[in-house]
C-alpha cells in the first residue's frame, strides 16, 4: 500500500542507544539532557538562532495566540489543516478568514488589510506546503496597523527564503514534528521566536510557568518534549539530508513525467530554498480529482485531500464565502511523497494521472 506520506524510521539500534542514555540517567522529560541536545543540533542544522522543543505543533500556535492575540479577531487562511484555526478558536479569540493567492496557495497579502477592524490583534498564516507567504509584505502591513504576525510553520523543515530560515519570520513561528511530517519525532514540534522577552514568555509558559521549583512566572501549560521524542529526532536528523534527495528525485519525477496541460502545479515563491515536503496537483474538476482517486486505489495508492474543505465552511468556524480556496479545496490533490517510492509505483501514478 503507497500512502500520500511514508513515515523515515531510522535503524531501530541507533535509536535504543539514545534510550540507553535517558536510561543511564534515569531521566525521561522536563527539558533532559537528550531534548537539549536535539534543541543544539536543530539550532545549527536550521540556523536558528532560538529554538522551544514541545510536545505537537498545535499547542505552540496556542501557547502564541494566548500571548500575543488576546481573545481578539486573528485573520487566518482558510487553506491551511484544522488545527490552524481550530487553536484559534480553543484560544478564544475570533478566526477572520481571507482568502488565498490562487497560485501559492498562501494567504493573499493584498486581501488582508481589508479585513482589519479594531478589534483584530493578530495574523496566523500558514506556509502551504512549505511555500512561503508573502512575508515582506505580511510584515509591513503588521507594523503599520500594529498587529502581531504567528506563523503556522508545520510544513516549513529547513525552508529558507532569501538564504535565511524561513522559521526566523514573524514574531513567533511553529512546527510540527508529527510523524506523517518531513522530520518527526512521533509527536512533536517547536515554537521559534526572536524576541528575548517574548521567548521567555512562550518559554515559561511551555513548563507551567515554573521559574525555579517554587516560583510562577505566570500562567503556563505542558507543553514539554520528552526524552523519548527527542531520542527519535536525534536518531532521524543525521539521515534527513539524504530524505529530502530522495524526496526531490520523486518531485523531479513528478515535475517532467505529469501532463500540466490536465492539472496545476502550484507556484513557488522567488527566492525559495524549498524542502520537498508535498507534491500538490490542481484538477480542472472534483469529478476529476474522483475518478483519478479511485482508479489509483485499484492499484493501492491513497494519495490525500490536502486541504479539504477549504476551513471557512467548517461548522463550528462559519467564515464568510472564500471564492477561490472553495473553489481548489475540491481539486487539490496531494501525490505520493517519500524517501523510498520506486519508479514502478510512479510510473503507474503518472500514467493514471495523464491518462
Ligand atoms: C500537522 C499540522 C499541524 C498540527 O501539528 P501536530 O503536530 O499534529 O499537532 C498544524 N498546522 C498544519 C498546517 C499542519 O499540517
Amino acid at each position: 500500500m503507497i500512502n500520500v506520506t511514508k513515515t523515515f524510521l531510522p535503524p531501530l539500534d541507533e535509536y535504543t542507544a539514545y534510550l540507553k542514555r535517558a536510561w543511564d540517567n534515569e531521566w525521561l522529560t522536563n527539558r533532559g539532557e537528550l531534548v537539549l541536545e536535539l534543541e543544539d543540533k536543530l539550532k545549527s542544522y536550521l540556523k536558528v538562532s532560538n529554538i522551544i522543543l514541545m510536545n505537537n505543533g498545535t499547542i505552540p500556535l496556542q501557547i502564541a495566540l494566548k500571548l500575543l492575540a488576546h481573545n481578539g479577531e486573528v485573520i487566518t487562511t482558510p487553506f491551511s489543516y484544522i488545527a490552524t484555526s481550530a487553536s484559534i478558536v480553543w484560544e478564544n479569540c475570533t478566526p477572520v478568514f481571507v482568502d488565498i493567492d490562487p497560485d501559492h496557495l498562501t494567504i493573499n497579502e493584498n486581501k488582508i488589510e481589508e479585513a482589519i477592524t479594531k478589534n483584530t490583534t493578530a495574523i496566523l498564516a500558514t506556509h502551504v506546503f512549505g511555500n512561503p507567504c508573502n512575508v515582506d509584505k505580511i510584515e509591513k502591513i503588521a507594523k503599520k496597523h500594529n498587529l502581531k504576525v504567528i506563523y503556522d510553520a508545520a510544513h516549513t523543515f529547513g525552508v529558507e527564503y532569501n538564504g535565511r530560515s524561513l522559521f526566523n519570520f514573524g514574531d513567533v513561528s511553529t512546527c510540527s514534528f508529527h510523524a506523517t511530517k518531513l522530520f518527526h519525532t512521533a509527536e512533536g514540534g517547536a515554537l521559534f521566536c526572536a524576541n528575548p522577552e517574548l521567548y521567555n514568555q512562550c518559554y515559561y509558559s511551555h513548563n507551567f510557568g515554573h521559574n525555579g521549583p517554587t516560583d510562577f512566572h505566570g500562567l503556563g501549560i505542558n507543553a514539554k518534549m520528552s526524552e523519548l521524542q527527542a531520542a527519535l529526532g536525534l536518531t532521524i536528523l543525521p539521515y534527513l539530508d539524504r530524505v529530502i534527495e530522495e524526496r526531490k528525485k520523486v518531485v523531479d519525477f513528478y515535475f517532467e513525467n505529469i501532463d500540466f496541460n490536465l492539472v496545476n502545479g502550484i507556484k513557488i515563491r522567488a527566492n525559495t530554498k524549498w524542502n520537498y515536503s508535498y507534491f500538490p496537483i490542481i484538477f480542472k474538476s472534483e469529478n476529476i480529482l474522483k475518478k483519478k482517486t479511485f482508479k489509483l486505489a485499484k492499484h493501492n495508492i491513497f494519495p490525500r485531500r490536502y486541504f479539504y474543505p477549504s476551513l471557512n465552511i467548517v461548522d463550528y468556524l462559519r467564515g464568510s464565502k472564500m471564492e477561490i480556496s472553495e473553489s481548489i479545496a475540491p481539486r487539490i490533490l496531494c501525490l505520493p511523497l517519500s524517501h523510498n517510492l520506486m519508479k514502478t509505483d510512479l510510473k503507474i501514478i503518472v500514467d493514471v494521472l495523464n491518462g
